[in-house]
């Protein structure tokens, strides 16, 4: 679950080329297809998911940091194949293999905030 999320956010990140102000592009019911579409062809790529450990003393990308607490030496960065790399301490599967079909559920747009609901159907 946790690993399609970081799917969802780097499909959002290409399709809309922006982080936050896609909104306007959801209402269209065209648009929730198309992103499912994006989402299960990533996954259905097999992308082994992998963890590296690096120090921000000598940061070589660009992550958003900003959510950080202070005093911090290292972080964990969460790469999906070559598809996505984010900060994470969350727990992630192996494989995208592992996650199964994502749907869409439902969508909105609350106070500068989209929340998308999703659920995946078990691996067959
Ligand atoms: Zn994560």
């Amino acid at each position: 679950m946790h690993s399609a999320e970081h799917i969802l956010n780097q499909v959002m990140v290409r399709m809309f080329n922006c982080g936050r102000c896609f909104s306007a592009h959801l209402n269209k019911k065209k648009s929730k297809c198309e992103i499912e579409t994006v989402v299960n062809k990533a996954i259905s790529t097999n992308l082994d998911v992998t963890e590296e450990i690096i120090s921000l003393e000598k940061p070589n990308r660009n992550f958003n940091l900003t959510r950080l607490p202070d005093g911090i030496e290292t972080i964990r960065i969460v790469n999906i194949g070559n598809y996505d790399s984010c900060p994470c301490i969350g727990e992630h599967i192996d494989n995208t293999i592992e996650i199964g079909e994502f749907h869409i559920i439902s969508q909105d747009f609350n106070d500068g905030v989209l929340r998308i609901r999703y659920k995946l159907d078990d691996p067959e």
